[in-house]
């Protein structure tokens, strides 16, 4: 790995966790609430320098979109560290559901009726009993997943009573052209009339804005390791 690989990625995870942690202040300051915000440095299409980096730099929680390119960059990387976070952050497939049991440790993308059972039936199965968010698509955008915001409180109650899901968080990617506030602050609302304490919201673009709304996880890509391949 070259020096000036190590050297940036170290210092962007550094000066990202001191913008998290002002914003974190900030929030505690505001609202008397001291919630802490895990940093998920989306590893996705990135190189395998760059994820050496953020290891070496000693960061443990990373978040992938796509099951079988995760299993290629991570499977193995856990045999050496037994703390890394792995969480799945992109659309999943039914078939894909034992794959991404095995590997992830917290799943952001639960967002349908058949997904959650699979996965509460895979759980059991592998006897693996993993954090679940539910995707809120709350720009109600056809192109995107996520359950519609009218349908949440139903389908939490779903997950955790009829599938017996460990839900304990939810998760949105607001439309890009919109004001990405009032679907943080819609998510907020949500979590709250349904007891959940896990908030997944805020990129590389936005994350302060994110936790000044309560945010408890942002998933920052490329403002860590760069630009993606691709
Ligand atoms: C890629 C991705 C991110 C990270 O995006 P950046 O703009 O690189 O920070 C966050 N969340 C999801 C769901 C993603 O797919």
């Amino acid at each position: 790995m070259s020096d000036q690989t190590q050297t940036s990625v170290a210092e962007n995870l550094g000066n990202i966790q001191a913008k998290i942690n002002a914003a974190a202040q900030a929030y505690r300051v505001k609202t008397g609430i001291a919630n802490p915000v895990t940093l998920v440095a989306v590893s996705k299409r990135q190189p395998v320098t760059r994820i050496e980096a953020a290891l070496a730099a000693g960061h443990r929680v990373y978040g992938e979109n796509r099951v079988q390119e995760a299993q290629i960059r991570w499977a193995h990387r856990r045999d050496h560290h037994q703390d890394l976070r792995l969480h799945l952050i992109g659309p999943l497939q039914t078939n894909k559901v034992g794959d991404a049991v095995a590997l992830f440790d917290v799943i952001e993308v639960v967002d349908r009726p058949k997904l959650a059972k699979a996965l509460g039936d895979e759980m059991i199965r592998q006897n693996r009993q993993l954090e679940c968010y539910v995707q809120v698509n709350t720009g109600e955008e056809a192109q995107k997943s996520g359950i519609v915001p009218d349908d949440a409180d139903d389908f939490i109650a779903y997950c955790r009573h009829e599938v017996g899901l460990n839900v304990t968080g939810l998760m949105c990617i607001p439309p890009v052209d919109e004001e990405a506030a009032m679907h943080f602050a819609l998510l907020n609302t949500i979590a709250k009339r349904n007891g959940l304490a896990k908030l997944s919201m805020g990129m590389s673009d936005d994350f302060e804005e994110a936790i000044a709304f309560g945010a408890s996880a942002v998933r920052i890509g490329s403002a860590i390791f760069g630009a993606r391949d691709i």
